[in-house]
């Protein structure tokens, strides 16, 4: 089974002609709420391929968080581990402009309060994952103790985003690390080389057990650590784009999905480049996602 550690965000999305400067005010289009989060879009993502999923994470206690539990509940994700209250839930606060430019405001909320000590206490959750998910918009520390609470063998998937300084124990549980350009960017710092081979190169040498690096529309990059390991291009099929939003996550619950049934890294990405270019066919993030036949008629 899947588990996904992760955050459950509101995004409120009002369009405008432009954005306000400060002590401005502009009118903008009606509200839209849709629901995300990485943490929430991976678990959707899976379980709408059909992935036995859950999710462990936290909403508050309001019509945010009953929201966000409803869209789980529709894609088949088991909600025992979402914890409800002690903060709002995040939301994600978004203006979009007539060119398609985003500017947002994220509202952590619920997802700081997501703590080591609820890792602790989600021990059966732990116990029965295969694979576990996680990525940043929740605190470090607890994905610091999914790396040391997951079952013995279980596999650890983390898409760093937002990107943040990892410490050395949490990168060397990845298999993989799963990154895209800006991620790659972010840790490699100073050492960034010049194209995704070496960016797959400079990351194995951080320390994680398996390198993937997302590449948009030119699919990914996929590099396993130890002895004689080459890195290994994995292309997107070629689709029209309309919204990449929840690309990332779509990819990355797609593959730690396969991961958990027993595939190799290189055929488990196959796949999920093929989910990725799916989900950038239609608008939205989860709304995106599609379903295992959808992947196969592409
Ligand atoms: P992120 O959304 O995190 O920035 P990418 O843009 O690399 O990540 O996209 C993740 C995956 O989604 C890619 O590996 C690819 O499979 C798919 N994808 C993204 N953009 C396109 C595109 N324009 N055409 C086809 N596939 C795409």
């Amino acid at each position: 089974d899947l588990l996904v550690v992760g955050s459950a965000n509101a995004d409120l999305v009002i369009g405008v002609e432009r954005r306000p400067a400060p002590g401005e005010t502009v009118l903008g289009s009606d509200l839209a709420v849709h629901p995300g989060g990485k943490g929430a879009n991976q678990a959707v993502a899976a379980a709408r391929l059909g992935a036995r999923t859950a999710l462990l994470a936290r909403v508050g206690d309001d019509a945010h968080g009953r929201l966000l539990l409803e869209s789980q509940r529709a894609a088949g994700v088991d909600t025992g581990g979402v914890l409800v209250g002690g903060a709002p839930t995040g939301v994600a606060l978004i203006t979009v402009d007539p060119s398609g430019d985003n500017s947002i405001v994220v509202s952590p909320g619920a997802n700081a309060r997501l703590t080591p000590e609820d890792v602790r206490a989600a021990g059966d959750l732990l116990a029965g994952a295969g694979v576990v998910s996680a990525q940043l918009e929740i605190p470090l520390e607890t994905v610091a103790e999914v790396v040391r609470a997951r079952a013995a063998g279980a596999r650890f998937v983390l898409n760093p985003s937002p990107p943040a300084p990892l410490p050395p124990d949490v990168l060397a549980a990845c298999d993989p690390l799963v990154v895209n350009e800006h991620e790659a960017r972010f840790v490699l710092g100073d050492a960034a080389g010049h194209g995704p081979e070496d960016w797959a190169r400079a990351l194995l040498a951080l320390g994680p057990r398996s390198v993937v690096v997302t590449l948009g529309a030119e699919g990914a990059l996929v590099a396993e650590g130890g002895t004689g390991a080459s890195a290994v291009r994995v292309p997107s099929p070629r689709v029209d784009a309309v919204d990449t939003t929840g690309a990332g996550d779509a990819f990355t619950a797609a593959l730690a999905w396969r991961l958990s049934l027993g595939e190799d890294l290189a055929t488990a990405a196959a796949f999920a480049v093929r989910v990725g270019a799916a989900a950038v066919t239609r608008e939205g993030a989860q709304a995106s996602f599609p379903t295992a036949e959808e992947v196969s008629a592409l």
